[in-house]
């Protein structure tokens, strides 16, 4: 390029991401003519969060066509909570609700982001997409269809011209600060805290008994599974990333936890409970990273000719890892309305407006199960009542049917009216049922060494037809027993 001149381009991505890759690869699968530049202001990308997929990411994955970049990661065994409600050193006190993956027709996996997030841009860089970096914006002016950046990149100023810009830098959110966009306001309101610990305590010093049935039925070892320790109004993650690495957070309600210096109370959560402290013993910790307000979404999320995707425009919970298959649902939106602006060279406002408003109901529908989750993540029973419902519906309503009909991927996970209203209602009897057993000084009744599978799984041979009706029945029988366990307490307390 000459001195003077200006680069014109069909789109331009801030940030160099998993989310601006997502879209270069939706893109380029139906037209690979399609002029994209990256500019990425990293020059080598840190360790990332984000590093468990779920089922519905898998799937996405697999339709974008990077399975050779995936097989080098860590295969995911599945999904565990653990539960010590009396917070005992015993470790057969711990109860356990877990969901193996048995091999079947989706494989999840335990990312290395910094490694994957790479690999990734590498992969678009060979499909044709051109990738600044690092490149600094100096100047972005813009009207309507008309974008105009000048970068610095290695001491080259660059003058660069582009129908589209789309937003992926993240956090920091570049175009939602310029242009002075505003977030919805939500109720939600979570922090968190974390860092990667090199050699972490084999499970048996920490975990439930070694679990055999796990280890030789499962696609790969039980310590290769997500962990959860579930506590009261927050919850942990435990991901092996390898055999030497395992990243380990806490998210947790700030209404109900209180954080003034953040890298002292990760230190001293840490060694004051039961298994993180055994876990934990003798291990290396890196770098501790606190966010203080992990979950927020804008009101808009394009204007003619700018559109944000991935963290830049949202983000909720990674509780059961949504992010992930958020961004990929979403890319699959954006690159379709990317594609026919091209084509039509026409801006459809209409339908930009029926993305909008999909992404915000999908954004509002997950909402509704993490602000009632949080309330009882402390208690093994109805914690597991209420995943089990979720596990229903999500099982039900968006994997089953993207398996069957793959034009289905991109659409997320809506409440009707009525839904959400059920789960409005069993949500809020399961968090006054938290409460009153708190102040009646009351724990879930489980036994020695409480194991219970969830049962979800899409499996390749005739047992997928009924598992959605198996899932349906663990939800009902599980809501229906909590009902009579409480009604007996009831009666119980009245007689004494
Ligand atoms: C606590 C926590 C745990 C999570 N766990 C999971 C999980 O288990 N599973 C899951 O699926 N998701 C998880 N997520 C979500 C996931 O981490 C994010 O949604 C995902 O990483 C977002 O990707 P992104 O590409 O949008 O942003 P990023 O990965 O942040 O990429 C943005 C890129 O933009 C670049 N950039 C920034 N500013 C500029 C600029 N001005 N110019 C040019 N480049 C710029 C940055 O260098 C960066 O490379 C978690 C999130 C949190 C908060």
């Amino acid at each position: 390029m000459e001195p003077g001149e200006t680069l014109t381009l069909d789109l331009i991505i801030i940030g160099g991401g998993i989310s601006a890759s997502f879209l270069c690869l939706d893109i380029l699968k139906k037209n690979p003519d399609f002029n994209i530049l990256i500019l990425e202001s990293s020059t080598e990308f840190p360790q990332k969060i984000g590093e468990s997929l779920v089922d519905m990411t898998a799937l996405i994955l697999e339709q974008k066509g990077i399975g050779h970049i995936l097989q080098s990661q860590t295969k995911k065994s599945g999904i565990r909570f653990l539960f010590n409600e009396n917070r005992s050193r015993d470790r057969s006190d711990i109860a356990e609700f877990a969901s193996p993956t048995f091999p079947g027709k989706i494989n999840a996996y335990h990312l290395d982001r910094k490694r994957f997030d790479q690999d990734l841009l590498e992969e678009v860089e060979c499909r044709g997409v051109q990738v600044l970096r690092p490149a600094e914006i100096l100047s972005f002016e813009r009207k309507d269809l008309e974008n105009q950046l000048v970068v610095k990149c290695n001491d080259q100023y660059l003058s660069l011209r582009a129908r589209w810009v789309v937003d992926a830098s993240g956090r920091s959110r570049y175009l939602h600060q310029s242009l002075g966009w505003k977030d919805k306001n939500i109720e939600l309101q979570t922090g968190s805290l974390m860092a990667h610990f090199k050699h972490i305590q084999p499970n048996d010093v920490w975990d439930t008994p070694e679990n055999k049935h796990w280890d030789t039925k499962a696609i790969a070892l039980r310590k290769f599974s997500t962990t959860h320790l579930m506590r009261p109004y927050s919850w942990w993650w435990i991901i092996r990333l390898d055999e030497v690495t395992t990243s380990i957070g806490v998210m947790f309600d700030k209404r109900k936890v209180q954080v003034n210096d953040p890298e002292e109370h990760f230190r001293s959560l840490i060694k004051e409970d039961p298994e993180l402290s055994k876990m934990t013993s003798g291990a290396e910790m890196g770098a501790i990273r606190y966010i203080e307000n992990v979950p927020y979404v804008s009101e808009q999320l394009f204007e003619p000719g700018v559109a944000l995707i991935g963290d830049s425009g949202a983000f909720m919970d990674p509780l059961f890892s949504p992010g992930l298959e958020l961004i990929g649902q979403q890319s699959l939106w954006l690159s379709e309305l990317l594609l026919k602006d091209k084509q039509e060279g026409m801006f459809d406002l209409k339908a930009w407006r029926k993305y909008q408003t999909q992404f915000h109901t999908a954004y509002d529908t997950r909402l509704t199960m993490y602000q009632f989750a949080y309330g009882i993540m402390g208690s093994h029973d109805l914690f597991t009542t209420w995943t089990k419902l979720g596990n229903f519906v999500y099982l039900s309503r968006i994997v089953y049917p993207s398996v069957v009909f793959p034009s289905r991927l991109k659409m997320p996970l809506r409440f009707t009216f009525l839904e959400r209203l059920g789960v409005q209602i069993i949500g809020k009897r399961l968090n006054r049922l938290y409460d009153k057993r708190l102040a009646q000084g009351r724990t879930s009744k489980t036994g020695k060494g409480h194991l219970t599978y969830s049962g979800v799984r899409v499996p390749k041979d005739w047992r997928f037809i009924y598992t959605p009706l198996l899932l349906l029945s663990k939800a009902a029988f599980g809501y229906v027993s909590l009902e009579i366990r409480e009604l007996v307490s009831l009666k119980k307390s009245v007689h004494k």
